[in-house]
């Protein structure tokens, strides 16, 4: 029995433009792409008349372990039992699934909870996106570890490092995740400027991760840390806010990945109980960094550099479900163009998984992960914060089209 998508506008993400035609799918891949000819019998038919189609999202740094709603960071899950985090975790898939996003890669969990809902998803038993995982992220001896307890593991040194991202893929982590440089999202003894591992850490965990067949992300603020991580050999520079010219252009020279999150100073600003329960040192850096993250993203973008999406879901404010929102952000803070981010959200993300053969497009061979709006987000970008069909591997999670 094969499932037909019908009478849809078919986005190509390389092209830039739309086609006209059906889906055909088979055993949750795409079979048929424009396809001719009529459904058999039994076949499953979705009507899909005059929507626009794209392949389903990829948002390539989550937190699905995280809290949005108190808009407090600081040990969230204190004095909660553990099931509690699991189970949020549960429901922050199936929002970002329902959001749109297909696929989505955790860039710090809390106590592997995030590790066994990807588990229970793949198995079928929970609703959410086909999931790459970090585990616990690495960190250097740091006060932000009173923060996020269950997210982040200590190792200084190359051998702590070694010895702690072999720990991560024990755990059944997908990729390792370092801290490069600070963070925003700290303690105010923490300063985004600064770096936190030294280049031989860095190598330290790209080494583990490419020898075992996975990648290393690299949180990056400062410009020192950005250049680190292109050194070394990471996968991906997460945020990448504090870079210059030269750094940039060298990700573009080394095929360094951008993972952009500039929308979480705007998801922030959009959210008044977030807003008012954030520790003001935070809210501050949201504040004094947005204009100069969202300049240089643009920068990096012009200098060549290869731009994955991601939303950085679990901040303050910056809800899980909401991701379309990085997108819109991309376009309308960044100067990327509609279709280039699009392109990031889709082929940018599946080719920083070095999962092109599966995920990014709707191709034949391809997962048949389809998201669909009303309204063309190609001429509106705020269209896409209004998905209205979402199917994963053929099975249609949601669909509000008609
Ligand atoms: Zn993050």
């Amino acid at each position: 029995m094969a499932i037909w998508v019908r009478g849809g506008r078919l986005y190509d993400v390389v092209a830039g433009s739309y086609r006209d035609g059906d889906i055909r799918i088979e055993d949750g891949r795409i079979e048929a792409i424009g396809a001719s000819g009529a459904p058999l019998g039994d076949d499953q038919v979705i009507d899909a008349a005059g929507a626009f189609l794209f392949p389903g999202f990829i948002d390539c740094h989550v937190h699905l372990c995280m809290p949005t709603e108190g808009g407090n960071p600081d040990n969230p899950w204190a004095g909660k039992l553990p099931g509690e985090t699991a189970i949020y975790a549960a429901h922050a898939a199936e929002w970002t699934l329902m959001g749109g996003v297909t696929t989505a890669r955790d860039v710090g969990g809390w106590d592997y909870h995030e590790i066994a809902v990807r588990n229970l998803i793949n198995q079928g038993k929970l609703r959410g996106p086909r999931l790459f995982c970090a585990g616990k992220l690495l960190s250097i001896t740091t006060s932000t570890t009173a923060y996020y307890p269950g997210m982040y593991d200590t190792a200084n040194g190359p051998d702590q490092v070694r010895a702690m991202a072999r720990k991560q893929l024990a755990m059944g982590a997908d990729l390792i995740k370092i801290m490069g440089t600070g963070a925003l999202t700290s303690t105010e003894y923490e300063d985004a400027r600064a770096i936190q591992y030294q280049l031989e850490e860095v190598k330290a965990a790209v080494a583990i991760a490419e020898e075992n067949f996975k990648h290393c992300a690299a949180h990056a603020h400062a410009c020192e840390g950005i250049r680190n991580a292109a050194l070394a050999g990471c996968r991906s520079v997460e945020h990448g806010s504090f870079g210059d010219e030269d750094t940039y252009a060298l990700m573009a020279e080394k095929g360094t990945y951008l993972v952009p999150t500039v929308c979480v100073h705007s998801a922030l600003m959009a959210d008044n109980q977030a807003n008012a329960n954030l520790l003001p040192h935070i809210r501050d850096r949201y504040i004094a960094s947005e204009d100069l993250h969202l300049k240089n993203v643009a920068l990096a973008h012009r200098l060549g550099v290869s731009v994955a999406m991601g939303t950085d879901a679990g901040t303050p404010g910056n809800h899980h479900g909401d991701n379309m929102q990085e997108i819109e952000r991309m376009v309308t803070g960044a100067d990327l163009s509609a279709q280039d981010a699009i392109y990031a959200s889709t082929m940018g993300g599946a080719s920083l998984l070095r999962r092109e053969d599966d995920l990014g497009s709707l191709d034949v061979g391809k997962f048949a992960d389809v998201v669909g709006f009303a309204a063309d987000p190609l001429t509106d970008i705020h269209a896409i914060r209004d998905v209205g069909f979402v199917m994963k591997g053929g099975e249609v999670m949601r669909d509000e089209l008609h």
